[in-house]
């Protein structure tokens, strides 16, 4: 049978274009659909305008260490309207430059919604097209519990477009998002409250570097744990969150950080064997296939890793296997990751209790060092590094860090660990001085906690 395409992708975010460009380099005719913004979450209000924003809090830090050596800097005031304009003509380039990919690689783009309509035909306006094969690559959406006044929450959708920088702002949530948005604003000085119902920072982390991080955010902000919203009420000073604690919170606005749902809604899968997670994600198997053999799917709508990396690399390896025949594997395993909260948290590997888990028998190294430049900086603030190593074999296994540009350093650890780097390997390898990251090298005293 004949197609309009051999590959129709539905959402130009990561997953979605990079699987296109691979396709098309690989001979294939390929449609894009987008309703919203070329390169997705990560591009237009995710990980790059984030990023930018924490740039810009990280100044605060800079400029107030920096008195402790020697330089005069003048009381110093925050422009919301100069970052927020200087982003978004960052973002409308990187916008320009998905588009480019796509038109330069000869990739057809519907700028409007597609939905499928059965195993090889998708709807569009006034049309319906066909294609051999249909990647689903839409991503995900802010989602925020219900409760009586939520809806006067934003969420990280709109975060990046308040005209404004609000002076008192609250943040609900324990998650990447949350603690990221929490230590910008209050750095941007935003009176900022941060309530998360668990009794520590980002779950699913290694419970010691949760530990302290909850304790270094906890000097940055006002931290309210073990606390969940109740309501909301909008009153002539702004928005009032009540607690089950009781507490009231005012500030002017509220931030709902309370996780993201895959986007599968009303896209027309019911009309395939497309089967979808309780959460809404679509079920695939090794390959990325759906339960509709020509119908795939990527990126955050599957729901397993949600990191743009993981998505471009996902739709990378179907473009591969669909249009070049070989067959590679994602692994799951060693994937770093960063939370650019202040300090930065960065990890790769196995945590402490995910190794015990596991039965393993390990050896866990740990230091907590106040970097060199706070000394005479005067800043409080403490860096923690942690290497859980497998006795058996003597590879490290998991790699753990609190501290500036944390994500830089552990990027490269993450080879190390992915080559097998054993903890002797680690020992024999000549540190960088003076620098936070020798002392992943340097550590020799291990509390031992065999199972
Ligand atoms: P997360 O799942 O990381 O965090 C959601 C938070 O909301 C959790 O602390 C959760 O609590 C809390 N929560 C959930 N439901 C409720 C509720 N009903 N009431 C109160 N609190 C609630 O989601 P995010 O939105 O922060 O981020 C989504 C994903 O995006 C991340 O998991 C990550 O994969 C990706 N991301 C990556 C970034 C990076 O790489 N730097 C940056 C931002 C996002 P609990 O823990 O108790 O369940």
């Amino acid at each position: 049978m004949e197609y309009d395409f051999d590959l129709f992708v539905i959402g130009g975010g990561s997953g979605g274009v990079r699987a296109s460009r691979v396709a098309a380099n690989l001979g294939a005719s390929v449609a894009v659909a987008e309703e919203r913004y070329f390169g997705g979450t990560c591009v237009n209000v995710g990980c790059v305008p984030k990023k930018l924003f924490s740039y810009a809090a990280h100044y605060r830090d800079d400029f107030e260490d920096s008195r402790g050596f020697g330089w005069v800097t003048p009381d110093i005031a925050f422009n919301w309207a100069v970052l927020k304009r200087n982003k978004d003509k960052e973002i409308n380039r990187l916008k320009g430059i998905y588009r480019s990919i796509l038109d330069n690689n000869n990739i057809t783009t519907f700028e409007q919604r597609a939905v499928i309509q059965g195993p090889h035909e998708i709807r569009l306006e006034g049309k319906t097209v066909t294609a051999r094969y249909i990647l689903i690559a839409v991503g995900g959406w802010p989602w925020v519990p219900e409760f009586p006044g939520s809806e006067h929450a934003i969420t990280s959708n709109e975060i990046f477009s308040m005209e404004s920088l609000p002076e008192s702002i609250t943040v609900i949530g324990g998650g990447y998002i949350a603690v990221e948005f929490a230590s910008i604003f209050t750095r941007m000085g935003c009176k900022t409250t941060l309530v998360y119902r668990g009794d520590k920072l980002l779950r699913g982390f290694d419970e010691e570097i949760r530990q302290f991080i909850t304790e270094e955010i906890g000097q940055a902000l006002d931290l309210k744990l073990e606390a969940s919203p109740v309501k909301i009420d909008r009153n002539s000073n702004g928005l009032r969150l009540t607690l089950d604690t009781r507490d009231e919170i005012c500030s002017e606005a509220v931030l709902s950080a309370t996780g993201r749902q895959p986007l599968t809604r009303q896209l027309g899968l019911e009309t395939v064997a497309v089967k979808t997670s309780t959460s809404g994600a679509v079920i695939v198997n090794e390959q990325f296939q759906t339960g509709e053999p020509s119908i795939y799917a990527v990126g955050d709508v599957i729901d397993r890793v949600a990191l743009t990396p993981v998505a471009l690399a996902e739709g990378q390896i179907v473009a591969r296997a669909l249009f070049s025949g070989d067959k590679p594997q994602l692994e799951y395993t060693n994937i770093p990751s960063t939370v650019f909260c202040h300090p930065n948290l960065a990890t790769v590997g196995l945590t402490e209790e995910q190794a015990r888990d596991k039965g393993l028998d390990i050896d866990v190294y740990s230091a907590k060092v106040k970097q060199l430049k706070h000394t005479l900086s005067g800043r409080n603030e403490l860096s923690m590094l942690k290497l859980v190593v497998n006795c058996q074999d003597d590879r490290v296994i998991g790699l753990h860090m609190v501290g500036p540009e944390a994500g830089e350093l552990v990027q490269g650890f993450a080879v190390a660990l992915n080559c097998g780097a054993t903890k002797a390997d680690f020992d024999r390898t000549i540190g960088i001085h003076p620098t936070l990251a020798e002392e992943f090298v340097t550590m020799r005293n291990k509390r031992k906690s065999h199972v």
